[in-house]
């Protein structure tokens, strides 16, 4: 049926992966006019769909006789193609291939492992004006960590390049106007380009994939994406957390860093043990008081006594602003003009409280996905400790890495959760631009090297608030946990930490 089969067409995909198994599908005997995969490697499910409507001049109504496919008018046609296997295989049987190229879902495209379906909530199909023109749209170009097209340098983009208006994907077009703009009739796929591309791809397409789709399978063997449970922004988040490509010399630069720190740092693997069983009442589904490790004192007295010092006069007692200072072992400034009504138990509970020279946080003023995430963090490095043997022992370097990304954490999720709760004693916070009441939640990428951890990333992202507002926001938490049974983890033993580097 094609017209002008390509001169190449008999050519097998040379691009394989590390099975040995080509990446990109040959596709040589397809019944549909443009329907040779070759000539688009790394292509997306939906641009090669888009192809075929386009130069096959199918409509929606044709699309179950062609590929098998029942979509409901409001499918998002590009975002079916990429989540739904069933979907995906159908379409895959349509074209002769026996199964869906890994190249078709997202998994292949990750850099990091996860064990949560990203960029589902929300999905926007994202393309290169220049590359869907004649035809070709490839999930690399979904990927929130690249920003422009690799080989055309053009940015990448959601809508319209002419008009702005959002782009079309689900099945309501009419003969030829699939992907044409509803809003200025601009064709974001030409079939004229399209059909003259039959035989070429964009220039250097097939060398640009491969080098990609090889540099995120060696990345996923080493990084660990940790994100929140009910996180639905996962490209905002992500488009800052990773970076393409990643040097070679960034990376063999740390694993020098790790040996000389490794050796300097074995004295204190016995301290560094102590502070990260500490951690191990994050795990509690309610884990009241945090005996506060040594690591991070200092930086969360840091967070009580400066919110406290900025705080308008009048709206804490003198004995409530003692104990926020009391952390860094401040006296009460000689200005300071206190409040002059009862100390209020909820207050004086929310500084860290010294006790018998040690340190104690209520976690109950840390929102659930702060903690929760570092008991997440805690596992993924106990876990890879654990599958690279060596009896699952942490060295001190690593233990120092994790205890610091903790601290960053949790310091993070205390500085805000501090401020929704005094918001309900003290509400001039909301007119304080920098400490206004906000919740944030963590994204952590987990990155090893050599099987020992050397790097935890951390981006923050807002906290979708659907029903409460900031303070409400942590008391409902708090009442969830109170119904939530306890999360089983890993222990991190008492010695888990190696007190002398073993091989
Ligand atoms: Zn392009
Ligand atoms: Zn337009």
């Amino acid at each position: 049926m094609d017209p002008n089969p390509p001169a190449t067409s008999r050519r097998l995909c040379d691009e394989r992966g590390s099975e040995g198994l080509p990446r990109i599908a040959p596709m040589d005997e397809s019944l549909w006019v443009g329907g040779t995969l070759t000539s688009m490697p790394g292509a997306s499910a939906f641009g090669i769909f888009s192809r075929l409507v386009r130069l096959n001049a199918l409509l929606p109504r044709d699309l179950f006789r062609a590929f098998g496919l029942r979509l409901g008018r409001d499918d998002d046609i590009s975002q079916t193609l990429t989540f739904s296997g069933a979907r995906m295989a159908s379409f895959a049987r349509s074209l002769g291939l026996e199964q869906a190229p890994t190249t078709w879902s997202l998994d292949a495209w990750l850099p990091f492992r996860s064990d949560k379906q990203l960029f589902h909530d929300p999905w926007k199909f994202r393309y290169c004006p220049v590359c869907l023109r004649i035809g070709y749209h490839t999930l690399l170009h979904q990927l929130p960590w690249i920003k422009e097209c690799s080989w055309h340098k053009v940015q990448l983009i959601t809508q319209c390049a002419k008009c702005g208006a959002n782009i079309n994907v689900k099945p309501t077009w009419t003969l030829d106007g699939n992907l044409r703009c509803g809003g200025c009739e601009n064709e974001l796929l030409d079939t004229d380009a399209t059909l003259s591309a039959t035989q070429r791809c964009p220039h250097r397409s097939g060398e640009c994939v491969e080098s990609y789709l090889g540099w995120a399978e060696r990345a996923r063997v080493k990084t660990v994406l940790l994100s929140p449970d009910a996180g639905t922004a996962s490209f905002a988040a992500l488009a800052d957390l990773v970076s393409y490509p990643r040097s070679d010399e960034e990376e063999g630069h740390t694993s020098e860093e790790v040996e000389a720190q490794r050796r300097s740092d074995s004295s204190q693997a016995l301290d560094l043990a102590r502070n990260l069983k500490l951690l191990e009442v994050v795990r509690k589904s309610r884990p009241g008081f945090l005996h506060i490790p040594e690591n991070m004192r200092r930086a969360l007295s840091n967070v009580a006594s400066n919110l406290a010092l900025k705080l308008p006069p009048h709206v804490l007692t003198a004995r409530e602003m003692q104990l926020f200072l009391a952390g860094l072992g401040l006296a009460l400034p000689a200005s300071f003009k206190g409040a002059r009504w009862p100390d209020t138990s909820s207050i004086t509970l929310l500084p860290p409280t010294g006790v018998a020279g040690d340190q104690y946080l209520d976690l109950t003023c840390v929102h659930p996905a702060s903690y929760g995430a570092i008991a997440q963090l805690i596992d993924a490095v106990v876990d890879n400790s654990l599958a690279a043997g060596d009896l699952g022992q942490l060295s001190a370097h690593e233990a120092r890495i994790l205890l610091n990304a903790c601290r960053a954490v949790l310091c993070s999720g205390y500085a805000q959760g501090l401020r929704c709760a005094l918001s309900r004693y003290v509400p001039e916070l909301y007119s304080m631009a920098r400490d206004r009441p906000h919740l944030t939640e963590p994204w952590l990428l987990v990155v090893f090297s050599r099987q020992e951890l050397v790097r935890v990333l951390i981006r923050q992202r807002p906290m979708m608030l659907r029903l409460f507002g900031e303070a409400d926001a942590l008391e409902h938490a708090d009442a969830a946990n109170r119904r939530r049974p306890t999360v089983p983890g890993k222990k991190v033993p008492a010695a888990s930490v190696r007190t002398k580097r073993s091989g």
